[in-house]
């Protein structure tokens, strides 16, 4: 038995049932078919007829296939359909674009065809529409240069790399992260390659691996000249239709400046804190110093002879080596009274050449490198010195095998990025003081704590820790900046940043007070509420022969005054007591007593006095702690300067 498609010779149609069968398929399959006669229609099938929205019959009757060709299109299709018909056997493949009966422009695929039969030549159009697929690529492309566009412009760097981290494609803000002016330049140095093998690469690794999706991590990237710049950045796994290797989206914004800021704040903050701790406890100090010190200086020029005058010298030395001590804590909590006047660093370096030569021993060579003429600055002299001196120390420590030691000055402008990094720094030009070794170094972790008060890395005995704190304490307070440049083994660069004077300001040199005698006979009120500051000063003031009135608050000091029958000539006063201080206390005094002088003692410096009220602006004033000779020739000379003003009093 024959199957089916042997009988095909009896069902095989004629030509024409041949050509219709042909026609509903294509038909059913919607595309449209016309047959056109020179331009006229003379075949048409229901899907064309469904795509332009005529009847067959309406098609059959235009009198032109362009009535449905918009005016634009016309020229184009006139001239392919001519060329069809002229040429036998031609295909041509075009797109076109028709207006529907109700109005709607809709996009067409068409096929035509020259064909020559019996009756002359007609060209045969196949139409498909294309529409929603045209509108489909339009949208795709607005979407591609939209993204084009973002991707160009966007502030934010982007790139798409492989996931091994070679890139594929990047834009200009990625490149510039990296220091590359361009993203060819990116695309065609390996260093811009993202290194997804480090430690922080590996874990986006993995978590891309797993979840396809990695965000806000924040990396380290190399730039192109070796520096890092810190990255924050969102990484997504492309999805891939085809064979290729599989890429990873990274958009990355450049958080370098923001973490520096960040470090920087913390660390101010961290210094702060230090401070007034280590301020606290040296105001505390000072005060019981000041007894200490004192009634050794009494008692041993009571003593004369005595067995025991040994051992009160060991007192008092060890009181002047913990005087010492808290003078650097205040000096690194910017507590220290401070005699600034205008300098030339240049000056200071000469006059301390020969003792810092003398201390870092022979194996060591101290070089100056100085810019003249400099700029002066505003600072107190001897805190420079010190300055000086403990980096110097600190640089031969870190010479064990001898080396060299520059000391330089010169003038630096301060941009724009390192004021706004720095707070203590302005925009503008600034004296440098730098003291540079050739010594071990530093490593980031040291580096990172070397101003703090008592951070040392020498054995128990060799350091103390408070060089430096001392260093930054007094770089503060002149109002200036210290910036340490180090690696490990490759020395170490201490800069001091001080802001210039105007150069009108003449350099002024202390002039040594001459001696004269401390003793007198005036009556001095002495209110103090610590009991041993207040017993010592009054002790003091006694032995020098003056009368002494105590008080151990202002309340008690208003009733002795109100009591007391003569003069008072003096009022030395702590400034800040309990209930009511000592600029208050010599307020309402002064009216009872016109022409009574005030000398007020605090263990506080000038900014806290400030916090607490008192601007010490032309006062007399006495820091804690002091020794008996100091209070006896301020007293002196204060009384002395009264009597030069007004004569000898009564
Ligand atoms: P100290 O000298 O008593 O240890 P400092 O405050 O002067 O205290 O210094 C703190 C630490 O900083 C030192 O112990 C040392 O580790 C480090 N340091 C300071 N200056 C240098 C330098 N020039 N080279 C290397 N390390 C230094
Ligand atoms: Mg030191």
């Amino acid at each position: 038995m024959a199957s089916p498609a042997f009988e095909v010779d009896h069902a095989f149609p004629d030509d024409d049932r041949l050509y219709e069968t042909l026609l509903q398929a294509q038909s059913d399959l919607g595309d449209g078919l016309l047959i056109i006669d020179g331009h006229r229609i003379v075949h048409a099938n229901a899907a064309a007829a469904r795509i332009c929205g005529w009847s067959v019959e309406d098609l059959l009757a235009l009198s032109s296939v362009f009535d449905l060709i918009p005016l634009d299109e016309q020229r184009r299709l006139a001239h392919r359909l001519d060329r069809a018909a002229s040429l036998e056997r031609i295909r041509n493949h075009c797109e076109t674009t028709i207006v529907r009966r109700d109005g709607r422009r809709i996009d067409l695929e068409l096929a035509i065809q020259n064909v020559r039969t019996r009756g002359g030549s007609r060209v045969i159009v196949v139409a498909r529409d294309i529409t929603e697929r045209k509108q489909m690529e339009r949208t795709l492309r607005s979407s591609e240069a939209r993204y084009r566009l973002l991707f160009d412009s966007t502030v934010a760097g982007l790139c798409v790399s492989t996931i091994e981290g070679r890139l594929v494609q990047c834009n200009t803000a990625f490149a510039r992260m990296l220091g590359f002016a361009t993203a060819d330049e990116a695309l065609a140095d390996p260093q811009a390659d993202l290194d997804l093998a480090s430690p922080d690469g590996g874990a986006i690794l993995r978590a891309l691996q797993t979840s396809g999706r990695v965000t806000s991590f924040e990396v380290p990237l190399r730039r192109r000249d070796g520096t890092t710049a810190w990255v924050l950045g969102n990484a997504t796994l492309l999805d891939r239709f085809d064979e290729g290797p599989t890429l990873v989206e990274t958009i990355l914004i450049d958080v370098t400046e923001r973490r520096v800021l960040q470090a920087q704040l913390h660390e101010s903050q961290k210094m702060d804190a230090i401070g007034r701790l280590a301020g606290g406890v040296a105001h505390d100090f000072n005060n019981l110093l000041t007894a200490i010190q004192g009634y050794s200086e009494l008692t041993l020029s009571d003593l004369g002879s005595h067995p025991l005058r040994l051992q009160i010298e060991e007192i008092r030395k060890a009181a002047q080596r913990a005087a010492a001590l808290t003078r650097q804590l205040l000096a690194f909590s910017r507590r220290q009274e401070v005699a600034p006047v205008v300098l030339d660093l240049n000056t200071v370096v000469r006059a301390m050449h020969q003792m810092l030569r003398r201390l870092i021993g022979e194996d060591v060579e101290l070089v100056s490198r100085l810019t003249e003429p400099l700029r002066r600055v505003k600072a107190d002299q001897s805190q420079i010195e010190q300055v000086l001196m403990n980096l110097v120390v600190n640089a031969r420590d870190a010479l064990p095998g001898g080396g060299t030691i520059t000391i330089e000055t010169e003038h630096v402008r301060v941009g724009r990025p390192e004021a706004r990094l720095f707070p203590e720094l302005c925009e503008g030009p600034y004296v440098v003081l730098r003291v540079r070794d050739t010594g071990v170094g530093m490593t980031a972790d040291v580096q990172a704590h070397v101003f703090e008060p008592f951070f040392t890395t020498k054995s128990p005995g060799r350091g103390t820790g408070l060089g430096l704190s001392t260093v930054y304490g007094i770089v503060q307070q002149s109002g200036g900046h210290i910036r340490v440049d180090t690696e490990p083994g490759r020395g170490s660069v201490f800069s001091i940043y001080l802001p210039p004077t105007p150069d009108l300001e003449p350099v002024r040199r202390e002039h040594p007070a001459e001696e004269a005698p401390c003793r007198g006979t005036e009556t001095v009120l002495v209110v103090e509420d610590e009991e041993e500051v207040r017993h010592f000063a009054c002790r003091v003031l006694e032995r020098q022969g003056y009368r002494v009135l105590e008080a151990p608050h202002a309340g008690a000091a208003l009733r002795l005054a109100a009591s007391h029958g003569g003069p008072i000539h003096l009022l030395l006063t702590d400034v800040v007591m309990p209930k009511m201080g000592g600029p208050v206390l010599a307020d309402q005094l002064s009216r009872r007593y016109p022409s009574m002088r005030v000398l007020y003692m605090s263990g506080y410096g000038e900014d806290e006095l400030r916090d607490h009220g008192f601007a010490i602006g032309t006062a007399l004033f006495l820091p804690k702690p002091f020794l008996p000779e100091t209070l006896a020739r301020r007293v002196r000379d204060i009384l002395d300067a009264e009597i030069a003003r007004h004569g000898r009093p009564a």
